[in-house]
C-alpha cells in the first residue's frame, strides 16, 4: 500500500538569512494519508499548508523528520524521482508550447517515443474534457481550461500522489464550482491519492474524504469533514468550520453560565472525556465543568414568537428570550442573529416559512437543540 506517512517533521523559516530568529515553525508529529484518499489540508492563510505540500514534494528541505510513500522514506529523494505531480493556483503552462506539447512535456523528459506520447496525451486530454484543443497555446484557453490542462499535465505520468495547492482560487465562483465537481468525479474514477490545500471550508466539505485542520504550523484535528463539524475538539475548529455560536463559561447543575446570560442544558451530548468518535449521548444529572466552550450549531436553533407547548420538543430543546438584531434570506433559509444579552447574540439558521414573518427588533424566543451542542475545551 502506498500510504503517505509523515513522522515528526519540522521546518523552520528564519526571519532573515543572517539571523537565527525563527519567523515560522511547522511541526507535525504524525500524519497518515491512505492510498486512494482525497485528503485536505485546511486552515487560515499563513498556517503552513503550502509549506507542508512543498516538503512532501521535495521543493523544500526539512529540518528534521521522515516522509514515507509506501515503505520508502523519500526525504532524500529528489522531486522528480518522488513519482508525484503538483497543480498550483496558476496553471504554469509554458506559454510558448501548445497544450499538447505542455501535457506531453513530462513524457518527453522520460524519453517516451513520439507516437506513444501522442496516444497518451490524447487519452489524458479526453479525461479532462479538452479533446480538440491540442494545438492551442495557453493564451487561447480560458482559466478553467488552463487549470484542466495543468491537471492533465500532472496526471500524464501516472503519479502515485497528486498535490494540489489552492488550484481553483484564481477562478470565478461558478467556474470554481465546476472545477470542484470535475476534480471530485476525476478522483472517484481514478482514485489517485490526492492532497489538496485550501482555506475555503465549502471546498473542503465538498471534496475531502478526510482532512487536517491546521493553525500556526500545527495540525489541530484530523477527520472526515462530517466528524470534524459534528465533533470539533476545540473552539478553533468549531469556529473555522462556521459554527458561529461559541460561548465561554462554566457549567453547573446542567446550566451553562455565560458572561451575562444563562442557558439551560438538561441533556447534552458530552464529548469531553469520551473520544470524539464515540458520539455517546448520555444523561448526566450533575454536569459540572469549569471554563468550557459551548458551541451551538446555528442549524440546531430556531426562532419562534411563543414557545410551543410540545412535550417532545421540550425533551430535546432549551429556550432563551431574545431580540432580532439582523435577518437575511438565503436560498430557502433564514439566517437570523438574535440578541440574548447585553453582549451576546445567537446565530440561527432555519428553513424559510412564508407563513411567518419576523422583523428587526422583534422580541422572540430562540430554541436550541441539545443534540446540536458541543462542549469543548
Ligand atoms: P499557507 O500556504 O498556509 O498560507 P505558507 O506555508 O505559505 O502558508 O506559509 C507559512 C508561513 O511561513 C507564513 O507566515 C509565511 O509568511 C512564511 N513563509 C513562507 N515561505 C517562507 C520563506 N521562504 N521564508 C520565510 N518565511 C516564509
Ligand atoms: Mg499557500
Amino acid at each position: 500500500m502506498d500510504n503517505v506517512k509523515i513522522i515528526n517533521i519540522e521546518k523552520t523559516y528564519l526571519s532573515n538569512k543572517n539571523s537565527s530568529k525563527k519567523s515560522f515553525n511547522l511541526n507535525i508529529p504524525r500524519l497518515e494519508i491512505n492510498e486512494g484518499e482525497f485528503f485536505g489540508l485546511l486552515g487560515p492563510s499563513g498556517c503552513g499548508k503550502s509549506t507542508m505540500l512543498k516538503l512532501i514534494a521535495g521543493l523544500l528541505e526539512l529540518n528534521s523528520g521522515e516522509i514515507y510513500i509506501g515503505e520508502e522514506n523519500i526525504v532524500s529523494t529528489p522531486t522528480e524521482k518522488r513519482n508525484l505531480a503538483m497543480v498550483f493556483q496558476e496553471s504554469l503552462l509554458f506559454p510558448h508550447m501548445t497544450l499538447e506539447e505542455n501535457v506531453g512535456f513530462g513524457l518527453k523528459m522520460r524519453k517516451i517515443s513520439r507516437e506513444h506520447r501522442k496516444i497518451k496525451v490524447k487519452e489524458i486530454l479526453n479525461i479532462v474534457n479538452l479533446e480538440g484543443m491540442e494545438k492551442r497555446y495557453p493564451d487561447q484557453l480560458s482559466g478553467g481550461q488552463k487549470q484542466r490542462g495543468a491537471i492533465a499535465r500532472a496526471l500524464v505520468c501516472s503519479p502515485k500522489l497528486l498535490l494540489m495547492d489552492e488550484p481553483f482560487s484564481a477562478l470565478d465562483p461558478k467556474l470554481r464550482e465546476d472545477m470542484r465537481e470535475f476534480t471530485k468525479s476525476l478522483h472517484s474514477k481514478h482514485k489517485i491519492t490526492t492532497i489538496f490545500v485550501t482555506h475555503d471550508k465549502e471546498e473542503a466539505f465538498f471534496l475531502f474524504d478526510k482532512m487536517a485542520i491546521m493553525n500556526q504550523g500545527k495540525i489541530i484535528q484530523v477527520g472526515s469533514p462530517k466528524d470534524l463539524y459534528e465533533n470539533p475538539e476545540s473552539s478553533f475548529v468549531a469556529e473555522f468550520l462556521g459554527i458561529k455560536n461559541i460561548f465561554y463559561g462554566d457549567i453547573k447543575n446542567n446550566v451553562f453560565y455565560g458572561k451575562d446570560f444563562i442557558l439551560n442544558l438538561v441533556e447534552v451530548k458530552l464529548k469531553i472525556e469520551k473520544g470524539y468518535e464515540s458520539n455517546t449521548c448520555f444523561k448526566n444529572d450533575n454536569m459540572d465543568y469549569k471554563g468550557k466552550y459551548l458551541a451551538i450549531k446555528p442549524e440546531g436553533c430556531f426562532v419562534c414568537k411563543s414557545w410551543p407547548e410540545d412535550p417532545l420538543l421540550k425533551k430535546d430543546y432549551g429556550c432563551i428570550k431574545g431580540e432580532i438584531k439582523s435577518m437575511s434570506y438565503m436560498q430557502g433559509f433564514l439566517r437570523l442573529s438574535v440578541k440574548i444579552s447585553k453582549g451576546y447574540s445567537i446565530d440561527v439558521l432555519q428553513s424559510y416559512n412564508s407563513d411567518v414573518t419576523f422583523f428587526i427588533g422583534e422580541k422572540v424566543i430562540v430554541g436550541y437543540n441539545f443534540n446540536k451542542i458541543n462542549i469543548i475545551n
